[in-house]
């Protein structure tokens, strides 16, 4: 049987790799892929509010009173309704054109940015998600590149509270893509 989890140790921080559904895994911080409309759809965002319950789009609905959309990149914060967590941080990752659009760069600031909201709120694990390799259509082995990047950068800048980041991914392929990512980066982070 393949095996399904894999971690790699940056400094004193973990960043792990499983397999399953991330609305079963507990974490201080739950990743969601969101879209600009913070609206629900299907995938894993569906799965979040089916999970969480109605308080976490009563929560996003304020947000978009105050604030409108959420732009491709960013991300906001709710709370986690029946979820395993005390936290949803919803990022908004980008819908993938060529490769040249920005794509790279909005997928990069969504797992930089939910790594410092989760500082913020002083969140030690964190879940997350392989945001844009659904419907947004990312090529996988690039969206796990820039995803696995991006956060082993983010844990090795040394967050005050963050320890552990696991990317909770569904089904071997996208497993096997970020982990094929990590072990590429794992020279860099001896
Ligand atoms: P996007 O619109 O950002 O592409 P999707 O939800 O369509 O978002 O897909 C993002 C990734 O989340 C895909 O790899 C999909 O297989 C995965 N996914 C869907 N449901 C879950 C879940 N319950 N737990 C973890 N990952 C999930």
């Amino acid at each position: 049987m393949m095996k399904t989890k894999f971690e790699i140790t940056i400094g004193s921080r973990k960043l792990k790799l499983q397999t399953g559904d991330i609305t079963k895994v507990s974490a201080d911080a739950i990743g969601n892929a969101a879209n600009s409309q913070l609206r629900g759809g299907g995938g894993v965002d569906g799965a979040i509010h089916r999970a969480g319950g109605r308080s976490i789009m009563r929560e996003l609905d304020e947000i978009r009173a105050r604030i409108g959309r959420c732009p491709a990149g960013d991300a906001v914060v709710t709370g986690a309704g029946r979820l395993p967590a005390r936290w949803v941080l919803h990022a908004v990752g980008p819908r993938y054109r060529d490769g040249r659009s920005g794509e790279p760069e909005a997928l990069d600031s969504c797992y930089r940015k939910c790594l410092t909201l989760a500082d913020e709120l002083g969140a030690q694990t964190v879940t997350l998600p392989a945001i844009s390799t659904g419907v947004y259509g990312y090529p996988l082995a690039e969206a796990a590149r820039v995803a696995v990047t991006a956060t082993a950068q983010s844990l090795a800048a040394g967050p005050r509270n963050v320890t552990c980041v696991a990317f909770v991914l569904f089904g071997d392929r996208t497993f096997e893509a970020f982990t094929l990512a990590a072990l590429a980066i794992v020279p860099q982070f001896r």
